[in-house]
């Protein structure tokens, strides 16, 4: 087994030997990122297996999602090729598991109202409907999945039903409602409906109340290990737990730096109280990088020292110096793009680079460029709904009417969008009316209009005139600005309170695609192209593909250079997390674990600009410039008081720390007066003042407190 782990180049330190071999008993494996714990983890199961000669059978391993349960067998098989795999499930496999042997064994019939569930009966149309019935509205998607994902986590919290209604949620009265959904579901006579959350409040149950199913699962694995275990919620702690209760060989492996899913019910305090579970537990202890390059390990460890809630870890490695962490501001997304495209155009091994971001909405024109560059990737999350967003529908039908201005079936899918004021009743008379001709001569000549709603539909016919001769990407211009789409989205969104970012992102995205092209019709093609391709990076790759990834589902994985992409205040951090110290602190885990997954090198990417409006750097982003730079003396007063080099009396009240001084901020210099910050790169501060804009030693700017 020694020789093993030699030849892979792995020689297990001492705390990794120990988490190895001692085998019987609780373990908690607290550590940093990079530190083996998921090798640990794996060289665990090889020594039970081969050392212990314990049938892999009776080995269960699990992790939070099926990405890194895949992830985990790979491993396991690059180290152990000859053993018979193990048993890697996720959480939520097993507890379906053990809810569906319970619900069989109890002949209690139900169905999913999750995932394949029915159209009419699933869960968003449960909560869509009680929401109606609540506020006397509709929901907005924003608001839906914000209500799902809250009655997710008050399931995974194990709070009592009785408490729900009373619950402060992400809506108005989301506790009522809550309550209301889960009597609605319990209401069905002899007919269990189920979301995924309560399959494991079932499996929870079935395991405490039933004697003899808890022994069945207890009995069937003598070896249970968990990793990334921040992310668990206290429903599958418990779960655990029960499985555990008779022989308690259990291995928990975690991160609370790391710990990214609070929002869906993840409790990463329960590591902090592990003793109290499992008084005679093991806590180990590892803080030693094997991963990451000197500069990425030392930056990040201060970076995350900056949360007040954590266990206290130093992060430290023996890791070689590779390069500097690069902190780019662009011009804009655009220049963003071409900047990482260009970087990737020169990569030989694309499968050990990764681009990574927030939020899904941030892929699509990574997509599009790289599919056009016959760039290969790799997307394990991929966002197969852009292309079918109703946003991009209602283009395409926009463009559809252009081809043939008689066609009454597309004008009725998009009339009602033109910022009309036209309404159902309308649209309705309408149809039912016999009309031929021109679309919009129609409409006006059948229903009974305004005179400006008139005179708007004759403009709309003009304009509907030159949209065959124009370039794809002024169409849309077109469609957004002239022909009232945006317009009426923006009221649509005041109306119902929903934030039109991400739309009119989705619009800006698909406006950067038709300037990529010539005519409506290969327009619509390369829709269907993108597809396709997001379709293949995610189902059938190709081998030496660069990974476009969430910052979430990247945990656990590393790649040899990290590009982290739209690194803008108002995206990382969000607004909400700006909101509350709890969300700022989850927020800085993201941003932890994106920049923890580089080996060698790690790029942080913003732009200041985008489509005429002013960008901010996040504040991360801030925080990062301030731990490169190199180290500044504060003068004290047994020193000599220093004299700027502008021969200004030092000015102690003045910003001493570059995390004062975001991108953006007003400031007054001592010298030059009122002026705003514009970039920030390397050790040069860009100050844009009244009359100049001006170049400035940020090193220098700091230590004297020149800025105020
Ligand atoms: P994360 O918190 O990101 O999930 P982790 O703690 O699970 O990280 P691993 O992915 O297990 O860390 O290991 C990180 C890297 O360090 C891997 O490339 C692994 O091969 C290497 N590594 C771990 N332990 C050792 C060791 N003792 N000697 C050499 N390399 C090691
Ligand atoms: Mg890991």
């Amino acid at each position: 087994f020694k020789r093993k782990k030699i030849e892979l180049g792995i020689d297990l330190n001492d705390v990794q030997k120990k988490a190895v071999v001692q085998t019987e008993g609780p373990l908690l494996l607290l550590a940093c990122p990079g530190s083996g714990k998921t090798t640990t983890m794996i060289m665990r199961i090889g020594y039970l297996i081969e050392e212990k000669k314990v049938n892999p059978n009776r080995i269960k391993a699990i992790t939070f999602s099926r990405a890194s349960a895949q992830d985990m067998a790979e491993r396991f098989k690059r180290f152990f090729p000859d053993s018979t795999p193990v048993g890697f499930s996720t959480i939520h496999s097993l507890a379906f598991k053990i809810a569906r042997t319970y619900l069989e064994k109890t002949g209690t019939t139900y169905e999913l109202i999750e995932g394949q569930a029915r159209q009419k009966i699933n869960k968003s149309f449960l909560l869509k409907g009680i929401y109606k019935e609540v506020h006397k509205d509709d929901c907005t998607d924003d608001e839906l999945s914000s209500l799902s994902t809250f009655i997710s986590s008050i399931k995974n919290k194990m709070l009592l039903p009785e408490k729900w209604e009373s619950l402060k949620g992400p809506v108005d009265k989301a506790g009522l409602i809550a309550k209301k959904y889960e009597q609605y579901k319990s209401q069905q006579v002899g007919h269990l409906l189920l979301d995924f959350d309560d399959m494991l409040t079932i499996a929870e149950e079935a395991l405490r109340l039933d004697e003899d199913l808890c022994d069945q699962f207890r009995m069937k694995y003598d070896y249970l290990l968990t990793d990334e275990s921040q992310d668990t919620s206290f429903v599958q702690h418990r779960i655990v737990e029960h499985l555990a209760s008779r022989h308690g060989n259990v291995c928990v492996v975690a991160d609370d730096d790391q710990s990214i899913y609070t929002w869906r019910g993840a409790e990463p305090d329960y590591l902090l109280n592990f003793k109290s579970v499992y008084p005679d537990a093991q806590v180990l202890m590892m803080e030693r990088n094997y991963r990451s390059s000197k500069e990425i390990v030392e930056t990040t460890a201060k970076f995350i020292k900056r949360n007040k809630n954590r266990y206290p870890k130093d992060m430290y490695t023996e890791n070689a110096s590779v390069a500097p962490i690069t902190i780019k501001q662009l011009d804009d997304p655009k220049r963003q793009l071409e900047y990482v495209t260009y970087e990737l155009l020169g990569e030989t091994n694309l499968n050990e680079v990764a681009i990574l971001f927030r939020n899904n909405s941030s892929s699509t024109r990574y997509v599009s460029e790289l599919h056009r560059r016959g760039i290969p990737f790799y997307m394990k999350d991929a966002d197969d709904k852009f292309f079918t967003h109703w946003i991009v529908e209602d283009i395409l039908n926009f463009m559809r009417l252009s081809f043939n201005t008689e066609r009454k079936d597309v004008f009725s899918k998009i009339i009602m969008k033109m910022n009309l004021f036209v309404s159902n009743n309308m649209l309705r008379e309408f149809n039912s009316a016999n009309t031929t001709g021109n679309v919009f001569d129609a409409f006006a000549q059948t229903i009974e209009l305004r005179t400006n709603q008139v005179q708007k539909l004759t403009e709309y016919k003009t304009i509907y005139e030159s949209i065959p001769d124009q370039r794809p990407a002024q169409v849309i211009r077109i469609i957004r600005n002239e022909l009232g789409y945006e317009a009426g989205l923006r009221s649509r969104a005041e109306k119902f309170g929903f934030r039109i970012d991400h739309l009119l992102g989705i619009l800006d995205t698909l406006e950067e695609i038709a300037s990529q092209v010539r005519t409506m019709v290969e327009f619509a093609t390369r829709l269907k192209e993108l597809e396709e391709a997001v379709q293949n990076a995610k189902y059938n790759p190709a081998e030496n593909a660069v990974t476009l990834s969430t910052l979430h589902s990247a945990k656990g994985l590393e790649f040899r250079r990290v590009f982290m992409i739209d690194l803008q205040n108002g995206i990382i951090p969000s607004e909400d997390d700006e909101s509350d110290v709890r969300l700022l602190e989850e927020a800085r885990r993201l941003f932890y674990v994106g920049m923890t997954r580089a080996k060698q090198n790690l790029e942080l990417l913003s732009y200041r600009n985008d489509e005429g409006k002013t960008k901010e750097d996040s504040k991360f982003l801030n925080e990062i410039r301030g731990l490169l730079l190199k180290p500044t003396k504060v003068a004290n007063d047994s020193e000599k008081i220093p004299t700027s080099k502008l021969g200004v009396p030092i000015n102690m009240s003045g910003i001493g720390d570059v995390a004062g001084l975001p991108v953006g901020t007003n400031i007054r210099h001592r010298v030059f007066g009122i002026g705003k910050i514009i970039s920030i790169q390397d050790d040069k501060i860009t100050i844009q003042f009244d009359k100049m804009e001006k170049v400035l030693d940020l090193e220098t700017i700091l230590k004297y407190r020149i800025l105020e």
